[in-house]
Parts: structure tokens; sequence; C-alpha cells
């Protein structure tokens, strides 16, 4: 078999870049590998679905730009009728509290970056927020920034599915199997091993492999700053705090978000680190030992909460510098790489396809300028710190 580019995982990543290099270049032969049809573990499946223009880098904030018209247009935007009308946007807004002076200050400046950017970032007074959204006790914030408009939570999977549905209606390739190795030659991959026994010749390959995108690098001989991070995600009933309007909010130790008449919740475990790649069992304990106390803090109507259910997802964490890692690996310039985003790849789907396709078919970046976050910083170990992670 061959293929002009294999594409290594078909989950969001992995859909979005072969939606953007058919479409950008109709006669390419993509075939993209995926394991697992059910996508049960995948991130894209586990994700909180949120987008929202709040990040400290200028680049975040345009990609997020990019990602809030593609899904707000979802239909119209992939130029195909894939049977999903709508992504069912949900515009409610990102509230970040800040009790700390330092946090207040870095929201404020930030602020000003986000709108530079073209954000509607607002900076609020406690008696603002409490204003806004009465049910919330303010009486330890100092202030807080709230996305009025462009910020909110979306339908994972339609995104993928959508993405999936036009790149086939387009004519790329996608196969269930498991990639097991890339063949190299002379610094440059020429094909990849499949688990059920297949090789595909190919002139680029692209690591859409998320919380295993190492793995892939490993096959090369490339090491690569990312491991998965388990985050467990609570679904809570509260009778007497049913607020579906309510933005997705940042509090010091926890971040809470409506879904419906319920809530979703999940907090960052004190004792973070990678865990094991076939790990999904959920963190109880994270409940009632960390999230409950702060949120009953910060909302007296969360006193009688029931958990629902729960589960557990794994982010593709970059240990460097909590941002993504895109475009070819200097050492292999034809494996590109779009991983390592951290816990806010799916809004960046949308304008990393884009991006990682232009490069593969122009060499170089085009539409949006994504070298901030190249893999050369990486291999320079210079962080490119992104702040605001939830
Ligand atoms: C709990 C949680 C909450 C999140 N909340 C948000 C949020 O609110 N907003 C946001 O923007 N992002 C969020 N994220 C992050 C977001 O979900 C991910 O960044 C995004 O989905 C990454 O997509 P991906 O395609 O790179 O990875 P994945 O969705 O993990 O897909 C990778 C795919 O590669 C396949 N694969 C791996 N290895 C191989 C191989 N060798 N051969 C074949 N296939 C392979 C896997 O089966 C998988 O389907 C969250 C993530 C988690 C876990």
């Amino acid at each position: 078999m061959k293929a002009d580019v294999v594409v290594i995982g078909g989950a969001v990543m992995g859909a979005s870049v072969a939606f953007w290099l058919t479409r950008l270049n109709p006669g390419i032969d993509v075939l993209v590998v995926e394991r697992d049809p059910t996508f049960a573990h995948a991130s894209t499946a586990l994700s909180a679905a949120g987008i929202r223009q709040q990040f400290t880098n200028p680049v975040n904030v345009q990609i997020s730009r990019f990602g809030v018209d593609f899904i707000k247009n979802f239909q119209e935007r992939l130029g195909h009728d894939v049977g999903i009308p709508s992504l069912g946007f949900r515009e409610n807004g990102y509230l970040f509290l800040a009790t700390t002076e330092t946090a207040r200050d870095t929201l404020a400046e930030v602020a000003l970056m986000q709108r530079e950017n073209g954000a509607a970032t607002e900076i609020w007074t406690a008696e603002q927020t409490a204003a806004r959204f009465p049910w919330l006790n303010t009486d330890d914030v100092l202030s807080s920034s709230f996305g009025p408009r462009d910020e909110g939570f979306f339908d994972n999977m339609g995104l993928m599915s959508g993405f999936r549905a036009a790149a086939k209606a387009q004519g790329a390739r996608f196969v269930t199997d498991t990639v097991t190795g890339l063949t190299v030659t002379a610094g440059r991959v020429t094909g990849v091993t499949l688990g059920q026994g297949g090789h595909v010749a190919c002139t680029a390959a692209v690591n859409a492999a998320g919380p295993r995108a190492a793995q892939v690098m490993a096959w090369a001989g490339l090491p690569l700053d990312v491991e998965p991070r388990k985050r467990t995600i609570f679904v809570i009933d509260a009778p007497n705090a049913r607020h579906p309007d309510a933005p997705l909010m940042i509090d010091r130790d926890f971040w809470i978000r409506p879904e419906h008449d319920q809530w979703i919740t999940a907090t960052v475990p004190a004792e973070d680190g990678p865990c094991d790649f076939d790990d999904f069992e959920p963190e109880d304990h994270l409940w009632e030992e960390v999230i409950w106390p702060a949120l009953w803090h910060r909302a007296p109507g969360f006193d009688a909460v029931k958990v629902i259910r729960r589960w557990s997802g794994h982010y593709a964490y970059n240990t460097l510098d909590q941002n993504a890692i895109l475009g070819p690996h200097p050492a292999m310039p034809n494996l590109y790489l779009m991983n390592g985003f951290s816990g806010h790849g799916l809004q960046q789907a949308p304008a990393v396809g884009r991006g990682i396709a232009e490069h593969i078919l122009f060499g170089n970046w085009q539409s949006l300028d994504l070298s901030d976050l190249s893999v050369e910083r990486m291999l320079a170990g210079k962080p490119f710190a992104e702040k605001a992670i939830v």
C-alpha cells in the first residue's frame, strides 16, 4: 500500500489535517490510521469541549479566533453537508477568578493582549462579578475576567465526526489499524508498519497520536516531552444550584461549567505526573477532598450535591511549557507533529489542522504563523509557556 501522507491517529487532530490536506490539494492521497474506531479513550471524546479566547500567548488567541468562527459556522466552513448542521455552541463565556494580587495583575495584563488580538475580554471587580453571578461568594475575589463572546462549549464529537466525514467526501481514506513502527531511510520517513501486518509507503507522515505521541517519536529515535496525565471529570447534580447559563468558571482549585441542568467539574491533582497509557481509573478522592469543599465555599448553593458519574481522560501533557508542539521535526523533516496540547487541543483543531496541511503542501506556515509552537523550541529547551492552563 502507499499514500502521499499517512496520518497516525484519526481523532480530532488527524481528522482535521486530513480535511485540510484534501481541501487545499484535492488530488492528494491521504491515509488516516486509527487504532480504535470507538474513540473510547481518545482525549477528543473525553474532553470538556470548551473554547476560550483567554490565553496568555497571542498565537493561542489567534488560533482560537479562527477556531470559534469555524465552530460557529461549522457546516458552511466544512463546505459539505455532513449531517451535522450545528455544533450546538453555547456562548456562556469563561470566567477566571483572581484571589491573589499576582493573579489579579496577570488577568489585567493578558486581557489587554487578548483584546488587541480580537477577543472581548472584560475585567470585573468583585462587586461586578457578584452582580452578574449572584450565586457566587466573592468575599475573597479580587477581580475576575470574563469573555462575553466567542467563549463557551460545543459538541466535541460533532467537530471530529464532521472533519472525518468531510475529509472522506474529499477523498481521504480512513482505516482501522495500529501503526506499530516507522520506516526511516536517510533521515526521512518512507513508510509506516501496521499491526495487522501491512506496510504503507509514504512521502510524509503526521503524528496525531494524542497522549501516545512520544511512542511514535521513539520509533524514529527522537525524544518528545509529551506524557499522558490523568484528569477526572465529575458530572454532578446540585438541586439548589441550577444555572444552565453559567460560564465555565476557573477558580483556584477547580473549574466547573453547566451541562444542561447539571454540571461538570474537575481539578488538577496535587501530585500530578505521568500515568500509564491504559490507566483510565477515575481519581474519586479528588471530589470529596478537593473539589466539593472549594465549590461549596465559592457557591453556597452547592450544599447538596450528588455525583452522577465520572470519567478520566488523558491530557497529552507537554512537560516543557504546556503548549502545542507543531510542524516538521528538524531531524526528520517529513515527519510532522501536532502534539502536546495539554488540555486545550480540541478548540485548536481547526487552525492547527489547516496550519500543518499548509506546511506539508507549501513548506511553511501560511494563514497563521505558528512558529512560536515549533519543535525547535523543544529541542533548544526554551519554554514558550502558556500560563492559562485549565
Ligand atoms: C479531561 C479533558 C478535558 C479537556 N478539555 C478540553 C477543553 O475544554 N477544550 C479543549 O480545547 N481541549 C480540551 N481537552 C484537550 C483535547 O481533548 C485534546 O487536546 C484533543 O482532543 C487532542 O486531539 P488529538 O486528536 O491530538 O488526540 P486524541 O483525541 O487522543 O486522539 C489520538 C488518536 O490517536 C490514536 N492513536 C494513538 N496511537 C496510535 C497508533 N499507534 N496507531 C493508530 N492510532 C493511534 C488514538 O487511538 C486516538 O484516537 C481536554 C482533554 C481532556 C482529557
